[in-house]
């Protein structure tokens, strides 16, 4: 999509900083209230999203969270992504089916990871998810179990649901611009005014940081230090093969973390964490520091799956993780001293099925000064300078 380079005026009532699935979710939703007439601004330095997150994502969607709130939010990702196909019936932006809902198969080698599974499923059943544990018998091989749920989990168009949400806040009046953000003016408790990359100023009544794996960066701009986000490499490779099995493959998360799944027809989709540690990396470096597919990923696809030996690469890509290192969770909503600036932040592997509930949870504490649908008050900033993490284990 092209965008102007300069804001139509120089003040809004709110500013997104960060025009990707999070900066446009809230925008999308910020219109759809109808209690809000106010301006927004969305500032993006590269509205071709061609290194953000959201464009590297494995476009996955899951109810198998290990808390509350996880699951909840994902339940509204499915919700959204069924209804906006229905609201907005033929424009071509909307993706078609809405979830390919084969479902997460996390495998367990062990009875200790069994157990995890189980109190999980507990969880997530108590909150309506489909989820069911499949016994050693079931799973064969070497492993202990497995769990499984085909109810509204899969994955989905994570980038058309972007495009639409993008598109449709734009139709209803929000200025998207291709800028950057370099400097952040703040007065006592308050953020005034920012200042953009071609040097022009604006006046903010609110600020949202929705900057992905720069949000510690922007942070920073309006004097909030160790905002504990980074970036954290992710490989995706994309494989074909002579002879593919006969039913779609579910997400399938091998206990050494590298996860496949079916991608199209004749091909797969498949990823893994770094080989080496998991360390934070510069925003800017997309190199492929490891050979991951003959490392790590080929030995144990063609374990489980021997007719794989046939596979070739078709595409691959490295992106990022937004980090959240205190645990690994999204932050949602103002900072904790500075009430008119806003996280949208630090989702850890999966922000692209978490943008709908938490845009939807930015929009309302925008406009309302509460949350009105989903609670989210356990993600608030306030949890990092008190040391009180909500810790979820379950991140791929
Ligand atoms: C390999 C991989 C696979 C993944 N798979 C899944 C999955 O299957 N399911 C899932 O739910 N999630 C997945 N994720 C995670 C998901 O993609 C991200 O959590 C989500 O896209 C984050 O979106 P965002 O809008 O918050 O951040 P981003 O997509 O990073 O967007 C932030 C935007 O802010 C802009 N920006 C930054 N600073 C400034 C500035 N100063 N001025 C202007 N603009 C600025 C950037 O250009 C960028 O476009 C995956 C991530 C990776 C890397």
């Amino acid at each position: 999509m092209q965008f102007p380079t300069t804001p139509s005026r120089d003040n809004y009532d709110v500013v997104i900083i960060g025009g990707a699935t999070s900066g446009s979710s809230i925008a999308w939703h910020l219109v759809n209230d109808k209690s809000f007439s106010g301006s927004v601004l969305v500032i993006e330095r590269d509205p071709s999203l061609q290194f953000s997150a959201t464009q590297a994502s494995n476009n996955c969607m899951r109810q198998q969270f290990a808390t509350k709130i996880n699951v909840e939010i994902a339940q509204y990702a499915a919700e959204f992504v069924k209804n906006f196909g229905l609201e907005f019936g033929d424009d071509p932006c909307v993706p078609t089916p809405p979830i390919r809902d084969f479902g997460y198969l996390y495998l367990s080698d062990s009875k200790n990871f069994t157990e995890v599974l189980r109190e999980d499923q507990k969880l997530q059943s108590s909150l309506g998810a489909g989820t069911q544990i499949l016994s050693a018998d079931e799973v064969k091989k070497d492993l202990d179990s497995a769990s499984l749920n085909t109810k509204d989990e899969g994955c989905f168009n994570a980038m058309g649901m972007v495009n639409w949400m993008r598109m449709s806040a734009v139709k209803a009046g929000v200025d998207y611009i291709n800028n950057e953000v370099i400097e952040i003016m703040t007065n006592g408790d308050k953020t005034e005014d920012i200042k953009l990359l071609s040097g022009d100023r604006i006046s903010v009544k609110n600020v949202v940081n929705a900057a992905g794996t720069r949000a510690a960066q922007v942070a920073k701009m309006a004097g909030i230090k160790n905002l504990p986000i980074e970036a954290r490499r992710r490989y995706t490779y994309i494989f074909s093969v002579d002879e593919t099995i006969p039913q779609d493959l579910p997400l399938t998360i091998d206990p050494t973390g590298v996860h496949i799944r079916s991608y199209g027809p004749k091909d797969y989709l498949v990823g893994c964490p770094p080989i080496g540690p998991d360390i934070a990396v510069d925003v800017d470096d997309f190199s492929f520091a490891e050979n991951a597919w003959e490392e790590k990923i080929l030995p144990i696809i063609t374990r489980r799956i021997p007719q794989f030996n046939t596979a070739r690469i078709t595409n691959a890509w490295m992106g990022h993780y937004e980090f959240n290192t205190f645990d690994h969770n999204a932050v949602i909503g103002p900072h904790s001293v500075m009430k008119n600036f806003y996280f949208c932040v630090g989702f850890s592997g999966h922000g692209s099925q978490q943008a709908p509930a938490c845009g939807r949870a930015v929009a309302e504490l925008i406009v309302h000064g509460a949350f009105k649908s989903l609670d989210l008050s356990t993600l608030s900033y306030s949890r990092i300078p008190e040391g009180r993490p909500l810790v979820e284990r379950a991140v791929i």
